[in-house]
């Protein structure tokens, strides 16, 4: 059988179609800066490579052209609609109704609406690609895999903030945590390749957005974000931990609105505010070139990782393994190599000339002598979430 999985973020829709159980990805692509006028749409299959522009004004003509190239006679992969049997979808925040997958319904699109209003920047446009797909694909189950969803095993110490009560029973105010999707994959993966049976594993998710979970026997017991995407690592654009006071002195005493300053934290911040450039290569590019900025942005973003590397080691009171996953985790030796040093005590020794290995599958960068394995997974949500799909009718 054919899932189409469909990721539906503010300017751009990824998507793959794998065939389940074999797992074969039978095409896979991106429209991206969907409205400008860079909108672009790139397309694969294990026959053909399009790259186009043009048409992609809207989500809904975009996500209608993936569906034309799908079904074309000569560079599609299915002959007739209902060749897909499923569409799994990507939703970043579902409160604490989802601790799984889950078919859509009315009631469960409700939720998501719900919910837009903790995850502005994903849930709304998740929820388009949910009606979008629900309109193209008239007869098949749409189904919801949650980013939330695998840290709903967080526990109350980790998961309450400490304030009032009553904010936390009626208003749900709590940590949820994000990447859930990513980390799940990854930590299953690192826990078959390393065949441990009891585990303590720290997965650090670096992407546009960034995030550590503390796992422990394939159990997320503490991440770094919280209520909304927006705690703990530096991520591209947005802060991550901040003094919240910070908030009502911009508001209180420099002027600005408190919807500008939600603007300034989630989109001019993070790495982009640091040194004025949002992609981590940029970055690396400025610190070969001395850019002073760029060196101290690195040296901040890695300072908070290993923080976070402490902090977790300390409350799982112990570490087998730490994993470097997603688009900067996956690629970055400058980072990793600044995060791994000065972390003997302990037990993590990083090999310098493996880091600097390129490859595209789970792959070891620890000394022999490590007592912690460090290990680059590349993550892959798209996979993780035709398989959570699968499972639901199985
Ligand atoms: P998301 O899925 O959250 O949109 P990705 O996981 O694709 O993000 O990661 C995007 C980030 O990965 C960007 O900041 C980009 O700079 C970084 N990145 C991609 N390739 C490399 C590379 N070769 N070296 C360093 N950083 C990279």
């Amino acid at each position: 059988m054919n899932i189409l999985v469909i990721n539906s973020g503010s300017s751009s829709i990824k998507f793959q179609g794998i065939e389940m159980p074999s797992e074969k990805v039978i095409c896979k692509g991106i429209v991206e800066q969907i409205g400008s006028a860079n909108a672009r749409l790139s397309y694969n299959t294990n026959h053909i490579n399009i790259q186009e522009t043009g048409g992609l004004e809207t989500h809904k003509d975009s996500l209608q052209r993936v569906v034309s190239l799908l079904l074309d006679p000569e560079k599609g992969v299915i002959k007739q609609i209902s060749d897909i049997h499923m569409v799994g979808h990507r939703v970043v925040h579902g409160g604490n109704s989802f601790s799984k997958t889950t078919i859509i319904n009315a009631e469960v699109k409700e939720k998501i609406k719900q919910y837009a209003s903790l995850a502005p920047l994903h849930n709304p446009h998740n929820l388009q690609g949910i009606l979008l797909a629900e309109h193209l694909f008239p007869s098949v189950k749409q189904v919801a895999v949650f980013d939330t969803a695998f840290h709903q095993t967080i526990p109350l110490v980790a998961q309450k903030y400490a304030i009032p009560n009553m904010f936390f029973t009626e208003h749900q105010i709590q940590v949820y945590g994000f990447h859930g999707t990513s980390h799940k994959y990854v930590s299953e993966r690192a826990i078959d390749y390393l065949k441990l049976e009891k585990s303590k594993i720290i997965s650090i998710h670096l992407g546009n957005g960034c995030s550590m979970t503390a796992i422990v026997d394939g159990k997320s017991i503490d991440h770094s974000l919280g209520f909304t995407p927006s705690t703990g690592l530096i991520m591209g654009s947005r802060s991550g931990d901040i003094d919240h006071s910070i908030i009502f002195y911009m508001v209180n005493n420099l002027g600005y609105s408190v919807n500008d300053v939600e603007n300034l934290l989630n989109k001019e911040s993070g790495m982009l505010g640091l040194t004025g450039y949002n992609d981590l290569r940029d970055i690396q590019a400025g610190v070969e070139k001395g850019n002073t900025n760029c060196i101290l942005a690195m040296e901040i973003n890695a300072y908070r990782i290993k923080k976070y590397i402490g902090s977790y080691a300390s409350i799982m009171n112990g570490l087998d393994a730490i994993i470097f996953t997603a688009g900067i985790g996956e690629n970055s030796s400058m980072l990793r190599k600044m995060v791994c040093s000065n972390l003997d005590y302990l037990g993590i020794a990083i090999d310098h000339s493996k880091n600097e290995e390129v490859a595209k599958e789970i792959r070891e960068i620890n000394t022999s002598l490590s007592k912690v394995k460090i290990l680059v997974i590349p993550t892959n949500e798209e996979l993780e979430i035709a398989k959570q799909a699968y499972e639901l009718l199985e």
